[in-house]
């Protein structure tokens, strides 16, 4: 395979800056490198973010009519749709997920451009009565420049779920993609010039966290910092905002309570807990990590699970029958080791899985075999840290308050999973769960019309929906003296 050199983008163009290194990205499948990307300076950041700061203020963006920069978002979602095949091959190449996951990210993506080019226009202010003779209002303007630090775990998703309504609101923006999975945003960047994004309102920087990214967030010319990332960064990244007071929207980790009650629809309850852990082998902020099972299906639900576990397919993501795909690095796949170690260590029953595959053609890549553990406790690691990886937890409950004390016996709050056909008692666990998000019935539901973000340590502040627009925009609070 012939290896790649990839440029950045920074005002409308592709470049290198000052860049004198590059990063290696490999398919993760294989280890094989894929290509080699340009590791920006912090000097190559400061241009991005002057090059955004001049496009905010020229009259191509800032004095475009809102169906227009609407319109514009909506012929991005159309160009993502078009080259829908080849995203989803990239995103599968460079972070490893099996295919099928990639093609419903590259939908979501469309689904975000389409939904927030929709609201574009729709972005209001509101007059507030006073006096007779006093008219007032707020109008709704855009930040100024924002900074979106951007994971590996969903490369395009979620790097379309922050720049999408950003760039709605009119803000002009600066996205440092992940260090192992830059491509596919890299991808975007073209594809929104094409569709007639003035340059500099999109800058796309490839570089590490501690150099470019760090120089991005602390940079005094940024108007809001959207981080999506570990709870760590994000403390540190809160910090550096602290100095300039820059807000701060921060989307960080989970150890996610799946719960199932014995009313439960079994069959369905069992093939969404495997669901909500083993899509893109766990690698997820909204993994169903800790499952809760009532007493009374203990071990019926974890025989049929480890059975069905056992079943799920293991290989490159680009075959079309993988179930679970390699972790993204070799980095990350000694990592989950390390957790299932400290799991038998801990005394947690291991129930199946605990190894990487013996499967020679695997070898060289960064797999983890599904690993259930069971009869987990909240002070083992296993149950209480973030793993990140096809590792499951599972917690055992005899009551409700049990269960809701374990549910939230957490630093994280970010997602939850109720199963019962008992609404009452949805509803009376929904209100206990301290989680931003609650999926009843259901597991991994995500639109971009439903707000997202968590609690506790999991994060501060909402994307997605009318609530992502509230963070990339500020509110003037105008009064006009009518006697
Ligand atoms: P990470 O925090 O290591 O890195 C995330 C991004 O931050 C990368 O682009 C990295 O280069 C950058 N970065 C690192 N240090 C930085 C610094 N000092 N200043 C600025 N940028 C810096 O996280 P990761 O390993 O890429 O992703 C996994 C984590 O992300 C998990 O904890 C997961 O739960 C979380 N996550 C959360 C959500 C959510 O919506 N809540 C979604 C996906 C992932």
């Amino acid at each position: 395979m012939q290896v790649q050199d990839y440029k950045f983008f920074v005002n409308g163009k592709w470049t290198e800056g000052s860049a004198t290194e590059t990063f290696d990205l490999r398919n993760p499948a294989t280890g094989e490198v894929l290509g080699r990307v340009a590791r920006a300076t912090k000097d190559d950041m400061y241009e991005a973010v002057d090059a955004a700061r001049k496009a905010f203020q020229a009259p191509a963006w800032r004095d475009m009519e809102q169906t227009k920069r609407g319109k514009i978002l909506l012929q991005l979602a159309a160009l993502i749709r078009q080259n829908f095949e080849e995203l989803a091959k990239t995103e599968t190449l460079n972070q490893g997920k099996p295919i099928r996951e990639s093609k419903a990210d590259v939908a979501w993506t469309v689904r975000a451009f389409e939904y927030w080019g929709g609201l574009a226009d729709k972005i209001e202010g509101e007059t507030i009565p006073v006096t007779s003779n006093r008219l007032t209002y707020t109008i709704r303007e855009p930040l100024g420049v924002t900074a979106h630090i951007i994971p590996w775990n969903y490369p395009l998703a979620l790097a379309s779920r922050s720049l999408a309504p950003a760039l709605a609101a009119g803000n002009t923006v600066v996205a440092k993609p992940a260090e192992l999975t830059p491509l596919t945003l890299l991808k975007v960047a073209e594809y929104a010039q094409k569709a007639g994004l003035p340059d500099g309102v999109l800058n796309v920087v490839t570089g590490s966290g501690s150099q470019v990214g760090r120089a991005l967030v602390s940079h005094p010319d940024i108007d809001g910092i959207t981080f999506t990332g570990s709870t760590e960064t994000g403390q540190q990244i809160m910090g550096a905002a602290a100095k300039n007071i820059t807000p701060v929207l921060l989307e960080l980790g989970g150890k996610n309570p799946n719960i199932v009650l014995p009313d439960a629809d079994f069959d369905k309850a069992v093939q969404m807990a495997k669901f909500a852990i083993f899509t893109n082998a766990g690698q997820m902020c909204w993994a169903g990590s800790r499952l809760l099972l009532h007493a009374e299906i203990y071990d019926r639900f974890l025989n049929e699970l480890k059975r069905q576990t056992e079943l799920l397919k293991i290989g490159p993501g680009l075959d079309e029958k993988t179930e679970l795909g390699p972790m993204v690095s070799k980095e990350q796949q000694e990592r989950i080791v390390g957790y299932i170690k400290s799991g038998q260590e801990e005394g947690a029953r291991l129930v199946t899985g605990g190894s990487v595959p013996e499967d020679p053609a695997l070898k060289n890549g960064c797999f983890v075999k599904p690993t259930i553990f069971a009869d987990v406790t909240s002070d083992m690691k296993i149950g209480c840290e973030e793993i990140f990886g096809p590792v499951l937890a599972v917690f055992k409950f005899n009551s409700v308050d049990e269960m809701i004390h374990i549910a939230n016996d957490t630093n994280f709050g970010l997602y939850a999973g109720v199963w019962t056909n008992n609404l009452k008692l949805a509803q009376q666990v929904v209100n206990r769960l301290q989680a931003g998000v609650v999926a009843v019935n259901d597991y991994l539901v995500a639109y971009p019309q439903t707000p997202f973000g968590g609690y506790k340590d999991s994060g501060i502040g909402y994307e997605n929906g009318m609530q992502a627009i509230s963070h990339y925009t500020r509110i003037k609070a105008v009064t006009v003296n009518t006697s």
